[in-house]
């Protein structure tokens, strides 16, 4: 959702005795609509030429709103009412928004949040009395639970009790976070046995491939099996010449049917086929 507001902009020397008669009413206006400065010294060089780049209008985005400032659409934080502090204190540099200012106070006042998670509720929009995001979270105490109560952001305390529709939501919240974490625990112990197999399979392989070329003298000391990635190479333990390379390549080739061929010959650093009759 969002909000169109509008801000009006200012800068005004109140050594000058017009502007500071302006500065006057503007101060008087931003009161008027309920505005309470926010005044800070941003120690951004060029706060000036942003300021007077500044759009005047904007959309702020009420899902999460604070209590005197605003993210709006278009990536800009909009205060009520700003204003730089410049080391000549005469020197009065800033804005405060002039409409929008109701709507943006009645989506504050229903803006209703949970202590626990901090999820945002509009009251226009729900009759709920507490949080449903957060009851099945793993860490959620009873002590705790009264924080699930939706309060409004800005002015509302959040009572200490626990009404009994809470704490049967939060005993409904605990069984479903029983069977969540049941059915996590079953899948965590299936996928361990199909790592397993997997691995079991892959040094299957590895070891029957070793196994035939011992078969037709052919030493694999200087060949190895990188199980992550399904590839062979050789030459790991002792550095080989591309001819040695592949007159070994070419022995593999013509002795031992496991290892993938590839145009060239034998795959030694392509992905094995898997489940080659093995
Ligand atoms: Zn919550």
């Amino acid at each position: 959702m969002s909000l169109p507001i509008h801000i009006e902009k200012y800068r005004l020397n109140l050594g000058v005795p017009e502007e500071a008669a302006q500065y006057a009413e503007i101060e008087r206006r931003a009161k008027a609509l309920g505005h309470k400065l926010f005044d800070s010294s941003s120690m951004r060089k060029d706060i000036s030429t942003y300021l007077k780049n500044l759009p005047t209008v904007f959309y702020v985005e009420t899902d999460y709103l604070f209590k005197n400032q605003y993210n709006t659409e278009e990536g800009h934080r909009i205060f009520d009412w700003s204003e730089e502090i410049y080391p000549n204190r005469d020197i009065k540099e800033g804005y405060f928004i002039t409409s929008g200012v109701d709507e943006l106070r009645e989506a504050k006042n229903n803006q209703l949040a949970c202590g626990y998670c901090g999820a945002r509720y509009d009251a226009s929009k729900t009759d709920a009395e507490f949080c449903h995001k957060c009851l099945d979270s793993e860490y959620l105490t009873e002590d705790s639970l009264y924080m699930l109560r939706l309060r409004n952001v800005f002015n509302e305390n959040r009572p200490k009790g626990i009404p009994s529709f809470l704490k049967a939501a939060y005993e409904e919240g605990r069984k479903v976070f029983n069977i969540k974490q049941a059915k996590k625990k079953k899948e965590k112990a299936a996928q361990l046995l199909i790592d397993l197999e997997e691995r079991q399979k892959l040094e299957r392989y590895e070891t029957q491939v070793k196994h035939d070329l011992l078969m037709v003298d052919i030493n694999p000391d200087n060949l190895i099996y990188h199980k992550h990635s399904d590839t062979w190479s050789y030459g790991w333990r002792k550095k080989v010449t591309i001819e040695e390379f592949n007159t070994y390549r070419q022995k593999i080739a013509d002795n031992c049917e496991h290892i993938a061929r590839d145009e060239v010959g034998i795959a030694i650093y392509n992905k094995m086929e898997r489940g080659r009759g093995i």
